[in-house]
């Protein structure tokens, strides 16, 4: 455990000036855990067959509920008890600790991006299995019933509740409904560290991009491009809106951004459209410069439907007056947790301890609520690697140690709930 020591005495000068945030010792020296870190290598094959079985079962946004059957019977066979579905379809199991430790949650999410009809049968090429879904995040669900497996399969006693959850709703339509839930309701107040296993490789997500969503629509009467000419145009209004968005500035530190993504509207060259309508993302790791940059866009906004029916004068405009109206596609909070925090910094550690070294990140998952609530949370990568996640030609392939994936949430599940020396 050489390579541990600069790691100990980063964490003891911390440990001095900031007391509140001391990272939990990993239990490496505890047989159990160093069995429970074995058994995950010895029987890759079990965790690879959770993978592509799960894959197989399709799972669309909203449609989780056959995957998630089938989750729940799987963590039931591993001697889990308490197993339930909650009422918006997160299957939970909770393993009970001695009640005097933190809990934890670990979890993968049970949605995909894919519709239903999607071909989801594995394709094996060479060491690579093509299929959607088996990156993002057939691996994560795998990873979590691979750590459940070993501790019950060595009798781990942790000290604090393990929660093994497969959630709903992880994806952009799902808009983090499962973990809102979780969150707000089923687990409200128990939570004290998050963990989602979420894609492939070994990196953390430390903090919380942030996300506002919008479709916007500008509407009038519309009429005839020659006969009608002169009243307010709900395109024109659009072109307006677009055109300030795209000149809007945004700092590069925290990365903020915005994007027009989508754009609707018009029925033919020779007609003023009766409604114009666009998508509009935009995204922070920061909730000041998130709010900030919603707050400019929300008045170029109000000012192009302003300018547009200010433009045309007269009884006809008068009557031929736009609307706007803004529907929220999905709005993901963001919320402050550096990468100093003791989960954040015990990830890194049990890295170091199983031979690689993690780098970190920010992004968009589940582990966006439980951030933005204050509760200490990451995204953590399952091991192996991926790519095309959210594209029909997603692929995974586990490599000579994918198994390092589940070793590694094991290790920090097991340090940060504390388990009997
Ligand atoms: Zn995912």
């Amino acid at each position: 455990m050489t390579y541990l020591k600069p790691f100990a005495i980063v964490f003891v000068v911390a440990a001095q000036t900031l007391a509140a945030q001391a990272a939990p010792a990993l239990p490496m020296s505890n047989a159990k855990v160093r069995a429970a870190l074995d058994l995950i290598k010895a029987d890759n094959a079990w965790t690879m067959q959770q993978q592509t079985e799960l894959t197989e079962i399709p799972a669309p946004p909203f449609k989780e509920s056959k995957r998630a059957a089938e989750y729940k019977r799987r963590l039931e066979a591993l001697g889990l008890r308490n197993v339930r579905i909650d009422s918006v379809g997160n299957v939970i199991a909770e393993r009970r600790g001695t009640g005097n430790g933190p809990t934890v949650v670990i979890a993968g999410h049970l949605d995909t991006v894919f519709p239903e009809g999607t071909d989801v049968t594995i394709k094996r090429d060479g060491g690579k299995l093509r299929a959607p879904g088996i990156g993002d995040d057939d691996r994560g669900l795998a990873v979590v019933l691979a750590v459940a497996r070993a501790f019950e399969k060595v009798g781990l006693q942790t000290n604090g509740t393990v929660y093994f959850v497969g959630d709903v709703g992880e994806e952009g339509p799902g808009n983090l409904r499962g973990m809102r839930y979780l969150f707000g309701k089923e687990l409200k107040g128990k939570v004290d560290y998050f963990i989602s296993v979420d894609d492939t490789g070994l990196g953390i997500a430390s903090r919380a991009v942030g996300s506002y969503r919008y479709r916007v629509s500008y509407k009038g009467p519309g009429g005839h491009s020659y006969g009608a000419f002169g009243i307010p145009n709900p395109i024109h209004a659009l072109g307006r809106a677009i055109a300030g968005i795209a000149d809007v500035q945004v700092p590069t530190t925290p990365k903020t951004t915005f994007n027009v993504g989508v754009i609707q509207g018009g029925t033919s060259v020779n007609s003023i459209a009766g409604e114009a309508s666009m998508e509009v993302d935009m995204r922070s790791e920061d909730a000041k410069s998130l709010a900030t940059v919603d707050a400019q866009v929300q008045r170029i906004l109000r000012d192009a439907l302003a300018a547009e029916n200010a433009r045309w004068k007269g009884p006809r405009a008068a009557s031929a007056q736009l609307t706007m109206r803004i529907d929220t596609i999905g709005i993901r909070p963001t919320g402050a947790q550096s990468d100093n925090a003791p989960i954040v910094q015990t990830a890194i550690a049990a890295g170091k301890a199983l031979g690689f070294t993690s780098t970190t990140s920010a992004s968009s998952t589940d582990a966006n609520i439980p951030i933005s609530l204050g509760i200490p949370a990451m995204r953590i990568g399952g091991g192996g690697t991926a790519e095309g996640a959210h594209s029909l030609g997603e692929w995974y392939d586990d490599g000579p140690n994918g198994y390092v994936g589940p070793q590694w949430a094991a290790l920090i599940v097991a340090a940060l709930a504390g388990v009997h020396q």
